[in-house]
């Protein structure tokens, strides 16, 4: 099919942006790399009367170490930060992530922004973003407001932004003593949308955990942390018997889905397989010479 007909605008200003969101609202929508939007529009689920393109934005395409934060602008692409050496030393469960990331002619027009505000329950980032507690900067013709990872996401594709809102930044806390980190995956071929994923970071000190991020996706409407079972590993010495407690634990908490690619119970299967192995690598890390 191809997309109703549509009105276009390429501002050049961040302020002209946020302007012409104030003036068309819900009537109007961000176009950024295209990959999830242009789709949409082909099939019609989405008919924007008018596509506001911020490619013209170039000062939001950055990547950048601030202080012990790690800041990516609004056009940074999925390309640019899968092969980047500051994310992959910052941030390496993001770029362990990325290897599960669709494919290199998405990759190189779609945005970590774009993919963020498209929320689709089984992408990779929002789990990175919730692991890694992450801040989303929003703005708007008002003023701008930072939404925790936590919060930003809430549903099936449902996100903290409205429709005069732009996403400009995602900040990422640099952990300031060495942490372990983990990404699992399984799809239905490599590069497809998750039909499970794990992804963790644990901090372990003097042989137990001091500090535990495991968030899922693919599995519900969202991406999601469980902090219940992440408070379980607090304290304890890293096991396989833990990590295997921890993971029925999981099964157990999370809503799981079924669709044509799998029934629940074999998302809470992998959920079972996918949090030890996560979990076991993480820990290793953790613990490794430098
Ligand atoms: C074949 C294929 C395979 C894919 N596989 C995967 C995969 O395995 N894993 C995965 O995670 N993704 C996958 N994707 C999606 C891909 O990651 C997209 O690039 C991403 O979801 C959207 O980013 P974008 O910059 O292209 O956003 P766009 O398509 O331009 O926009 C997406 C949505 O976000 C809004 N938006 C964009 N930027 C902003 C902003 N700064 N502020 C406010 N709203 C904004 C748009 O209005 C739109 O609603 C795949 C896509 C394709 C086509």
């Amino acid at each position: 099919m191809k997309p109703a007909s549509f009105e276009y605008v390429r501002p050049q200003t961040l302020e002209e942006a946020l302007t012409l969101l104030t003036r068309h609202g819900d009537e109007a929508k961000v176009i950024a790399g295209g990959q999830s939007l242009v789709p949409m529009m082909n099939f019609r689920v989405a008919q924007p009367a008018l596509l506001i393109d911020i490619n013209g934005l170039k000062e939001l395409d950055y990547h950048r170490v601030d202080g012990q934060t790690l800041r990516i602008g609004a056009l940074a692409r999925h390309a640019a930060l899968r092969e980047s050496p500051l994310i992959r030393q910052v941030c390496p469960l993001m770029s362990e992530a990325y290897h599960f990331v669709a494919h290199g002619t998405v990759r190189n027009r779609g945005t970590l922004c774009g993919n963020l505000c498209h929320a689709d329950p089984a992408s990779e980032m929002p789990a990175v973003m919730l692991a890694c507690g992450a801040t989303l900067v929003i703005r708007n013709a008002e003023g701008q407001r930072e939404v925790a990872a936590a919060d930003f996401f809430q549903g099936l594709y449902a996100t903290a932004v409205y429709p005069d809102d732009l996403l400009v930044e995602v900040r990422i806390p640099i952990p300031a003593s060495r942490v372990g980190y983990a990404f699992e995956e399984v799809s239905i071929r490599k590069g497809d949308f998750a039909m499970t994923l794990v992804a963790t970071l644990l901090e372990v000190r003097s042989g137990r955990i001091s500090s535990a991020a495991i968030a899922y996706a693919g599995v519900s409407d969202r991406a999601i942390r469980l902090d219940a079972v992440e408070k379980r590993l607090l304290g304890q010495a890293p096991s396989e018997k833990l990590f295997a407690d921890v993971a029925r634990e999981a099964a157990g908490a999370l809503e799981v889905n079924e669709d044509i690619h799998a029934s629940s119970e074999y998302r809470r299967d992998l959920i079972r397989t996918l949090t030890p192995r996560a979990l076991a690598q993480a820990a290793e890390r953790a613990t490794a010479a430098v």
